[in-house]
């Protein structure tokens, strides 16, 4: 694919800091080694996430000066009503403040306690609302998707046959619903076929089951249809989505990924009873059913948000720039996640850092050492995103990789050359990287607030001292 030039000129521009590596030394260390405990200010080129760090367009900062703050009856949530309705296909909205609002409503609406869910690949706070709800996620995405040198052009794929085992072991009436992902987040940001949502629609129909859609990155999804599924080349993006959308029955969304907003969500469907119970609960949880936990002006720039992502000349370039990204990265032989998905480069922290087992947390290391390299900021996709059983053991996912995260309209390839050069540096060194244990552990979604630090070297305990200094088990056990 031709590199394409970015499709929009800058208008604002936001300075970034560079930093020194006694700087980067010192904050990684006052963060635990966990990159989410960064401050921004000490980051030079944010890869984080692509969650709410979009550039808005000109249009979608006039529609924030036009926002209606009515407490009730704001004409904003008319005009995103409309534009779900006119992009996505669906007659009912109920607006929470951001993704995992969306998903405790539909959780608590659609799972009795009990029931399973099907799903491509676990999301973090996905499944923490379906398991609050009662829930119990199963995995039924394609095994393609765990191996991350397959260069299979659907990894996210439903497999039917786990899926129709799963039915036939439970029994329809124990599935809440199905959830279909599109992309798969924690695969890669792997898209799912137009065929495989149609053959998952008819396993749904056949045994009565509901089909639900996470459509985070619906749009980003879409465009891989376009590019590789026959049949769909002259389409354009946009009627590929409300094509996707025709196979389920709702979704949810964050806003803050394929609508271009740094905050909001919702969640969309075509039954009526649904909406009716999205409303008792929304009052409760984030606030009138037409606002949602937002203001009047964060539904508007939703509104066109949405319509923008859809865009074929942004898509081709959004999807190319994380394209050059992986494929400077290969050429240098890093192992990384292969095909790139639509939002992020994955490296296989696994891979990368051989020596290490995944119990010394290799993709956590490899985060902080990029940071440590360069300023850039990378989010640990492993072991300790996995988090604990209900047997409180570890999980030990297939996958254990590091992600870079790229915002949307935000940093142009000069910035990916950086990440790129930085990268690469760390990999020529790799075999000095350490591992990293706990040293605080947060119960719940633990990668956002754990503290780490260097495992000490087992034969020479000089660095022990040193690095555990800040460590006082007993206190932190007093407060578990
Ligand atoms: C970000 C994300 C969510 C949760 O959305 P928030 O807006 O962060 O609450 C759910 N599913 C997927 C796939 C996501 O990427």
């Amino acid at each position: 694919m031709a590199a394409i030039a970015e499709p929009y000129r800058i208008k604002m521009v936001e300075p970034i800091t560079l930093t020194t590596r006694a700087q980067r030394e010192e904050a990684i260390r006052a963060a635990g080694y966990n990159t989410f405990l960064l401050r921004s200010d000490d980051v030079y080129i944010d890869l984080l996430t692509d969650s709410g760090t979009s550039a808005m367009s000109d249009r979608q900062w006039s529609a924030l000066m036009l926002g209606d703050e009515a407490y009730a009856g704001a004409r904003s949530f008319d005009h995103l009503v409309a534009a779900v309705r006119d992009n996505y296909g669906f007659p009912y909205v109920c607006p929470t403040h951001q993704g995992r609002g969306a998903e405790h409503l539909i959780s608590k609406i659609l799972i009795r306690p009990g029931q399973h869910v099907p799903g491509n690949m676990y999301f973090t706070t996905t499944r923490l609302h379906q398991e609050l709800a009662g829930g119990t996620f199963h995995d039924v995405i394609i095994d393609e998707a765990h191996d991350p040198g397959s260069l299979h052009p659907f990894k996210g794929n439903i497999d039917i046959g786990k899926l129709e085992a799963l039915v036939a072991k439970v029994g329809a009436e124990n599935i809440a619903y199905v959830n279909v992902a599109v992309t798969v987040n924690m695969a890669g940001g792997q898209p799912v076929s137009m065929e495989n949502l149609r053959a998952v629609r008819e396993v749904c129909d056949r045994h009565g089951i509901i089909l639900w859609s996470d459509a985070t990155r619906l749009a980003e999804n879409a465009w891989f249809i376009k590019h590789r599924e026959p049949g769909y080349a002259d389409r354009s993006s946009a009627s590929i989505a409300r094509e996707m959308l025709s196979h389920v029955d709702g979704l949810t969304m964050s806003g803050k990924k394929d609508c271009l907003v740094n905050i909001g969500g919702f969640l969309a469907m075509r039954d009526e009873r649904i909406l009716l119970k999205a409303r008792e609960l929304v009052v409760v949880y984030e606030g009138m059913p037409t606002y949602g936990g937002l203001a009047g002006r964060d539904l508007d720039a939703m509104a066109v948000g949405l319509h923008e992502a859809l865009d074929d000349d942004y898509l081709t370039h959004r999807i190319g720039q994380v394209a050059y990204l992986g494929e400077r990265l290969s050429a240098a032989g890093v192992p990384i996640v292969r095909p790139t998905g639509g939002h992020a480069v994955f490296l296989d922290a696994a891979a990368f850092l051989d020596h290490l087992s995944q119990d010394e947390l290799p993709a956590q290391s490899l985060a902080a050492e990029i940071y440590l390299d360069s300023g850039v900021r990378a989010m640990e996709r492993g072991i300790v995103s996995a988090g604990r059983d209900d047997q409180g053991r570890n999980r030990h996912p297939k996958l254990e990789l590091v992600r870079l995260t790229i915002p949307r309209r935000v940093y142009t390839n000069s910035h990916m050359d950086v990440v790129a050069d930085s990268v690469i540096r760390v990999h020529e060194r790799r075999r000095d990287i350490g591992g990293l244990e706990f040293v605080y552990e947060s119960p719940t979604l633990r990668f956002f607030t754990s503290r780490f630090a260097p495992i000490a070297p087992d034969v020479d305990g000089s660095m022990a001292g040193l690095e555990r200094g800040g460590r006082d088990t007993a206190a932190l056990a007093a407060l578990a």
